[in-house]
């Protein structure tokens, strides 16, 4: 079975486990159910803006505030945004699964 992006549930419940702190700004993320503060809610982070979405290489678990910052915006280019400058983001500080997937691929 799988969802909208066409990953399976059984691969969404392995990145939920491997990112438990967002890939990118390494808080710690709340389940959206729970509460709290939206911009701390755990989001299904498509790493290419492109698919395929349908695997632990290109999908990881960001925050809600780091989610939106991105958009739709490439990962290289968002690297350069202020949101990233403030909070020390980049292909450097990333945790694994984005390092991975920019090794992966060139263009993202
Ligand atoms: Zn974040």
């Amino acid at each position: 079975m799988s969802n909208k992006y066409g990953i399976s549930e059984i691969e969404l419940v392995k990145i939920k486990e491997r990112d438990k702190l967002c890939v990118y700004c390494h808080k710690v993320m709340e389940d959206p159910r729970s509460g709290g503060l939206r911009n701390d809610w755990a989001t299904i982070e498509h790493m290419n803006y492109l698919p395929p979405w349908n695997n632990h290489n290109t999908v990881a678990m960001c925050c809600f505030s780091c989610n939106s910052s991105r958009g739709k915006k490439k990962l290289i280019d968002w690297f350069k945004t202020s949101y990233c400058a403030d909070r020390n983001i980049n292909n450097e500080t990333a945790a694994q699964p984005v390092k991975g997937f920019i090794k992966l691929y060139r263009d993202c």
